[in-house]
């Protein structure tokens, strides 16, 4: 069976539309199925603001290079923006903006009082020295204080970032504020407040997803077969649950390839990718191509790896009976076609991967409470908000006759439409 080429990763869309050009089209077919006042669509089109900033360092060697840094800010009506840091080579201020208007829909389908926003800095990380990367986080911190904070903006870990990085620029903004100022960021390790469950979160929501969506289509969990390409912390996490909650997950992939065994793996056993990066494959020589994983015979599909995996080439073949998306835009709006047209349910990434940003939700109010939660309080509160949030889709999709995705967005636009109507415009 064939193998892959190991590519690298680029999570949304770009060969196929760009992530601006897809949040845009998204809002306008969703404001479609809406009364909404167009005047305020006409504001959502557009981000609050965009920073550019100049990020110079000294490099081990004692030159100094400069790299390009951005914060988008979509929209705050419903509260502070909210949304990652990307330190990546391919990050262009459209992309932020496009990522930014996602985290707006994403945070308000949750019904989380934030709003969506997006940065980065353009930079390969992997070329970086820690020492070097630590001068750069620190020195973008220092560009953007002014935009960030508790109650204005709060980054997050995205690709490229981790918790390390969330821990300096808290440390960052805590030294110019002159007070430790946990709540600036999420992500960060528990020892500086951080929450237990972040890690886990996002996949653990995909996994509460799909229990949901097997119920929904009378599917029992513990006679459903999944495939899941990516083994990472949205996969390997989805994965492990799904395996644990009784499902036959016969199939996971990392950028190497995938395995495959028909009769269900023992995932537990699969190293992941915190643990051992991309060694899914490195026991066995049966390998099959992403490709390949995408259109197995399995009832669920669940792409968490990078965007754009599912596209009008590979739509046609698909046999999964269910998609439940864990990476960020794994469809292309292409494919969201011929899948809807083929009736294959999609149950979309502003959903079904939420569960980072609301335990971010939950790791903001233990910073600013000075109250840590238990790891069970943490899971205990996101099946609560995952399973509100899922009621709430599934009833505008049995109520309107719309997609999983439509019906996603349609609960995230009415609520940013209803608060800018009472807002209103300044001044
Ligand atoms: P990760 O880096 O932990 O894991 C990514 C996995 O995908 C790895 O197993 C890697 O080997 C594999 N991979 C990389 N490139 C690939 C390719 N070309 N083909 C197939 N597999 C490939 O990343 P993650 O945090 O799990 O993120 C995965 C997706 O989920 C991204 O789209 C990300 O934006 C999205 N997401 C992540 C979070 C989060 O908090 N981690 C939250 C919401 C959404």
């Amino acid at each position: 069976m064939a193998t892959n080429p190991p590519q690298e990763q680029t999570t949304e869309p770009g060969e196929f539309e760009s992530a601006l050009e897809t949040a845009r089209r998204q809002l306008a077919h969703a404001a479609s199925q809406l009364d909404i006042d167009s005047n305020i669509i006409e504001r959502l089109k557009h981000p609050a603001k965009i920073h550019e900033v100049t990020v110079p360092i000294e490099r081990d060697d004692g030159t100094v290079e400069v790299f390009t840094g951005y914060r988008a800010q979509h929209d705050s009506v419903r509260g502070p923006f909210k949304g990652g840091l990307r330190y990546h080579p391919g990050v262009t201020r459209d992309e932020c903006v496009g990522l930014s208007m996602w985290m707006t829909w994403k945070c308000a389908v949750m019904d989380i009082p934030f709003g969506g926003a997006k940065g980065g800095i353009v930079v390969n990380p992997k070329t970086l020295s820690e020492a070097e990367t630590e001068r750069l986080t620190r020195r973008f911190s220092q560009e953007i204080r002014d935009v960030i904070g508790p109650n204005r903006d709060i980054p997050a870990p995205d690709m490229g970032t981790n918790a390390q990085t969330m821990a300096w620029i808290m440390d960052a903004y805590s030294m110019q504020k002159g007070e430790t100022t946990p709540g600036v960021v999420t992500g960060k390790p528990p020892v500086v407040g951080g929450s237990y469950g972040r890690d886990e979160a996002p996949g653990r929501s995909v996994a509460i997803i799909t229990r949901e969506v097997c119920e929904y289509y009378d599917r029992p969990l513990d006679e459903t077969t999944v495939a899941v390409q990516g083994f990472g912390s949205v996969g390997g996490s989805a994965a492990r649950l799904l395996d644990e909650w009784g499902a036959s997950v016969v199939a996971v992939s990392d950028v190497n390839g995938a395995v495959y065994e028909p009769d269900g793996l023992d995932v537990a056993a699969i190293p992941s990718h915190k643990e051992e990066p991309e060694a899914v494959t490195r026991n066995t020589d049966d390998v099959l191509s992403n490709e390949e994983l995408l259109t197995l015979d399995v009832d669920v599909l669940i792409p968490a790896a990078i965007g754009n995996v599912i596209t009008e080439a590979n739509a046609n073949d698909i046999q999964a009976e269910i998609i439940v998306e864990g990476a960020n835009g794994p469809t292309t709006s292409g494919a969201d076609a011929t899948l809807t047209e083929r009736e294959i349910p999609v149950v979309p990434d502003i959903l079904a991967n939420a569960g980072g940003v609301t335990v971010s939700y939950f790791e903001w109010l233990q910073d600013i409470n000075r109250r840590a939660w238990s790891l069970e309080k943490v899971n205990e509160e996101l099946e609560h908000e995952m399973q509100t949030a899922w009621n709430e889709v599934r009833h505008e999709v049995d109520s309107r006759d719309v997609t999983w995705r439509d019906a996603a967005y349609i609960v995230a636009l009415s609520r940013i439409a209803e608060a800018h109507q009472s807002r209103g415009l300044w001044p």
